[in-house]
């Protein structure tokens, strides 16, 4: 059977849904030439499958056409070694084909899962590309289903759909020159019933498909109503109400019309074959009729052979038409897929590496913001005309109110997004200038939530380092305050973290995570202090770990603490995206503005 025609006659799917038709994309030259472009490595196997249908398909109509000869010349001719040599030859080339259409199946097998894999590798590189943004305001399920899904629909458009139309196209055409070669009155006969078998085919097709969709309907409506009312709280409501009664004829009365679908769709499944099997015969009997009447009036050329060639040779194809009638479905749907993961990849990279790069001529974490202006959707501003520096080997504290735009600043600096206006430099250069693996290496950042990778600790470790001896993990692990607990632990560094960590407290996570920042070794640092309560023992081991480690190196700390606060060498107040604030603790605290507040309101108590 041709490639698509098992899915004849089946439920559906050769018909768009509305929603399908609707998000059609335009299926223009540029996207079918980018489409190809996929193809163009593999070109040489893609011409050996092309040889390969071609070959099997004209092998697959063979024993159609020796029909002939064994009828003419073995039966009617009684000729016995021409008999048996036709018979032998029609087994051997259907053998053939099959064996043909084996290789195919793997080369095009092949070639579709490396385009697959090329496609997702190209994906997954891109998408590492994109920047925060793009993460924070896409759906992870959508990007996971493009990665995954859309790029698994490619390999099934090039084995299945251009498959199916290369195979279709070949042996259609094959039967119907083989067809006019035999007698052209006969074969232009056998091309005008051929719509009496695809139009029933297609309407057949096309009722059962609208059945089961509404069927389907149907099938989650009577879920709703199971979800809904056979659940814990629905039955207590509905006791409580008294509403069996009602919910029954509600339920009683959906399941009915489900009844009735089901019925209907086996039944037109049923007529679907009366009527197929009706057609299909009546395109056989024309042709003998027809065939019988040249024959034996007009055209002794003719032989019995040739007219029954010609309705095996009918018979072939039926299927290709009507699967070739069907791709167009397909085809657009694997346009459709395609369209979406290059949308993906047509997605403006905003954060990119500068075309030349500045090396800058110190190392020392400093950074300036000048007049910095930021907002994430473009509409509304979450910084307004920032300003400030941080000389090297000093360290800020920042604070301010929930929501003021901490975070944001700190975001700014390794180029998570880039400024609207103004500039953020990085040792006197401005950030958007230097080489990104350089200025995030440069940058060691301890975020508010820890993200620990699932594997040993060792490993989370070494993902900052992949060259740390055991000697500088453990150095790292005694200057963040965690050794002694990693020490405690039957396995030492090689004790599972779990799934993001979920195995060790909130506060192990932090340290671990300042021993990996450690090993990373930057000019900058950047301690982004958890405002969830962690007990007063945890917080003062990460105090103790964190009091030194900004004592020798440039560091930012967004504080919450006024134990933090007080380790920094200045402090900026912000307030709605705005620096309102700046000098030391006993400067800000009498001074009677938003510092004084923030003091009395959270510092103090949390403090205590
Ligand atoms: P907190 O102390 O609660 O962590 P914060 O001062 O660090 O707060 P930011 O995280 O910088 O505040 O957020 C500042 C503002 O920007 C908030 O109003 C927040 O809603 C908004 N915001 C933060 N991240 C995004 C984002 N990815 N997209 C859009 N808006 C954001």
């Amino acid at each position: 059977m041709p490639p698509g025609g098992g899915r004849m006659g089946g439920p559906g799917g050769h018909f768009m849904t509305e929603e399908e038709k609707a998000a059609q994309p335009k299926v223009t030259g540029a996207l079918l030439r980018r489409v190809f472009s996929y193809l163009k490595p593999y070109w040489k196997q893609f011409i050996l499958v092309l040889v390969c249908i071609a070959v099997s398909s004209i092998f697959n109509l063979m024993p159609s056409i020796l029909t002939g000869k064994i009828i003419d010349e073995g039966l009617i001719g009684r000729d016995m070694n021409l008999l048996i040599t036709y018979i032998v030859l029609s087994l051997g080339v259907t053998l053939a084909a099959n064996l043909i259409g084996v290789a195919e199946s793997y080369i095009n097998t092949w070639i579709a899962q490396h385009i697959t894999f090329d496609m997702r590798n190209q994906m997954y590189a891109h998408l590492q590309r994109m920047s925060q943004r793009f993460f924070t305001s896409n759906n992870q399920g959508d990007i996971i289903t493009r990665m995954t899904s859309d790029t698994a629909g490619v390999e099934s458009t090039i084995t299945g759909t251009f498959k199916s139309i290369l195979s279709n196209s070949i042996t259609l055409i094959f039967a119907l020159v083989a067809m006019f070669q035999k007698n052209w009155i006969l074969a232009l006969l056998g091309i005008a019933v051929i719509p009496l078998f695809v139009i029933p085919t297609r309407k057949a097709g096309k009722t059962r498909w609208t059945l089961t969709r509404e069927a389907q309907e149907c099938n989650d409506e009577v879920n709703g109503i199971l979800n809904e009312t056979l659940s814990v709280s629905g039955q207590l409501l509905v006791k409580l109400f008294s509403k069996e009664e009602q919910e029954y004829e509600r339920y009683a009365s959906v399941n009915k019309r489900m009844i009735k679908l089901n019925i209907k769709e086996r039944m037109a499944g049923r007529w679907f074959f009366v009527v197929l099997s009706t057609v299909t015969s009546i395109g056989p009997m024309l042709l003998y009729l027809v065939g019988g009447i040249l024959m034996m009036e007009y055209d002794s050329s003719l032989t019995v052979g040739d007219i029954t060639v010609l309705v095996a040779l009918l018979g072939k194809t039926y299927m290709p038409v009507n699967s070739l009638l069907n791709i167009q479905v397909d085809w657009m749907r694997s346009m459709a897929m395609f369209s979406r993961v290059f949308d993906y990849f047509d997605m403006e990279i905003e954060v990119d590496n500068p075309k030349a790069p500045v090396t800058p001529a110190k190392n020392t974490g400093e950074v300036e913001f000048k007049n910095v202006d930021f907002s994430y959707d473009g509409a509304r501003k979450i910084l307004k005309d920032v300003s400030f520096r941080l000389e090297s080997g000093r360290s800020m504290a920042i604070v301010g109110p929930s929501g003021s735009g901490k975070s944001t600043i700190i975001n700014l600096i390794p180029r998570l997004y880039d400024v609207n206006s103004g500039s953020v430099t990085f040792d006197g250069v401005d950030v958007r200038q230097l080489d990104l693996g350089f200025l995030r290496s440069q940058i060691g950042v301890v975020s508010q939530e820890t993200y620990l990778f699932n594997g040993t600790i060792r490993e989370n470790l070494q993902y900052a380092d992949p060259e740390a001896t055991e000697e500088d993990m453990i150095e790292a692990c005694k200057k963040a305050n965690i050794y002694d607990f990693i020490q405690a632990q039957e396995k030492g560094l090689d004790t599972e973290v779990g799934n993001r960590g979920l195995k060790l407290s909130g506060g192990e996570k932090q340290r671990i995570s300042i021993a990996r920042v450690l090993l990373k070794n930057p000019s900058l640092l950047v301690f982004d202090e958890a405002t969830s309560a962690l007990d007063s023992i945890s917080e003062s081991k990460i105090q103790e770990a964190i009091d030194p480690i900004i004592k020798s190196r440039t560091s930012i700390l967004i504080a919450h603490r006024l134990s933090t606060i007080l380790a920094a060498d200045v402090i900026y107040v912000v307030k709605d995206g705005r620096i309102v604030e700046k000098g030391s603790h006993d400067e800000l605290v009498g001074a009677g503005g938003v510092y004084t507040e923030l003091y009395e309101t959270q510092f103090k108590r949390l403090d205590t």
